[in-house]
């Protein structure tokens, strides 16, 4: 009933923005304890030091690059105003060599940076160079990282980690509320398994260019507390957007293998990216449906929102393809198959 009441709370909370009307949260929303309960094991939040410093430098370090990249960021140069001079020059350092040596390289497709970023949560706050390299910290990285960790420690942590926290509190209960029956209703959708062990969440103050970023095997997802897009309702939709990544992929799944086995049949190339497509639309209209179940909240899903179907005639296409012949099988009136093979047919 705490949880209940805590979600409910929060709820009221967030209706305060205007797609989300302040009577939005009564009936219907009992019958859903028992798997909101069960959702606080599917996913673990948190705020932790060196990802976040990690994701920082980086992200300062496009910011700062000739010309500045601001995709998924804040837009906002760090003032290194009121830092010594030791830990102003630290901190210069371990910009320029982030800008110099890792900005080309992606946090995602990067297996090194992806197995980077999963030593640097396991490390305590305190960390010195000796425990970084004792972890698997590259020797180069290692130095600059322990250098400018005073400086961050001392000058943006202590914002960063309220800020996570916040975004935390705010949005966990609702991830909870919503949990068990989303993981359900999208892994049946996804025909696939919903990971089986606690997916960890890094909340940091900059995640990718993308504003989010999972990786597989563990799953794993990075989350970026800054962005307006990633609060509040749509706080929900990108956690299982994210989670989703675990279940579908380009090669991942029963999803990329229907839509393999229907491009080769039909002899034609695989639509590359309708299996994000899939996500995406999958992703938004569940939460949807989830939210108007028991809220009088009308959701606007992420991709609506943020106008990514609009952004070539690539992305009209799957938008069209998929109210076509996905949102069918949402409905249950065609099978999984079928409605991958119309895609693939009309996509092709
Ligand atoms: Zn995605």
């Amino acid at each position: 009933m705490t949880t209940l009441l805590a979600c409910l709370t929060l709820i009221a909370g967030v209706a305060l923005g205007p797609e989300c009307p302040a009577d939005g949260a009564a009936s219907g929303a009992t019958s859903r304890i028992s798997s909101g309960t069960a959702a606080d094991s599917l996913f673990r939040f948190q705020s932790r030091f060196w990802p976040n410093l990690h994701h920082f430098a980086y992200e300062q370090a496009l910011l700062t690059a000739d010309p500045p990249r601001n995709r998924g960021s804040t837009g906002e140069v760090a003032s290194t105003d009121g830092l010594s001079a030791g830990d102003a020059a630290a901190w210069a350092v371990a910009v320029a060599f982030y800008r110099d040596s890792l900005i080309e390289r992606d946090l995602l497709f990067d297996d090194e940076l992806v197995a980077l970023d999963g030593i640097l949560g396991e490390l305590p706050v305190g960390a010195d160079e000796d425990a970084l390299l004792e972890a698997g910290v590259p020797e180069s990285l290692a130095s600059i990282l322990s250098d400018a960790a005073p400086a961050y420690r001392r000058h943006w942590w202590p914002s960063h980690d309220a800020a996570n926290r916040r975004w935390i509190e705010r949005h966990q209960q609702l991830v909870v509320h919503y949990g068990g029956e989303l993981a359900a209703d999208l892994a049946g959708a996804y025909q696939a398994e919903w990971p089986s062990q606690v997916i960890d969440v890094d909340i940091l103050v900059y995640a990718n260019w993308a504003g989010a970023y999972t990786s597989n095997d563990p799953p794993h997802i990075r989350l970026s507390s800054s962005l307006e897009e990633n609060a509040d309702w749509w706080a929900l939709e990108m956690v299982f957007h994210e989670a989703s990544h675990t279940m579908v992929g380009g090669r991942r799944g029963a999803v990329a293998a229907a839509i393999r086995q229907a491009a080769e049949r039909e002899g034609v190339e695989r639509p590359r990216w309708l299996w994000h497509a899939i996500i995406f639309y999958t992703t938004g209209e569940l939460v949807r449906r989830a939210l108007q179940k028991d809220t009088a909240v009308f959701f606007v899903p992420y991709a609506i929102k943020q106008g990514l179907w609009h952004r070539d005639d690539e992305r009209q296409a799957e938008l069209a393809a998929l109210q076509e012949h996905w949102q069918p099988y949402l409905d249950g009136t065609t099978d999984f198959e079928s409605a991958i093979a119309a895609l693939v047919d009309d996509l092709r």
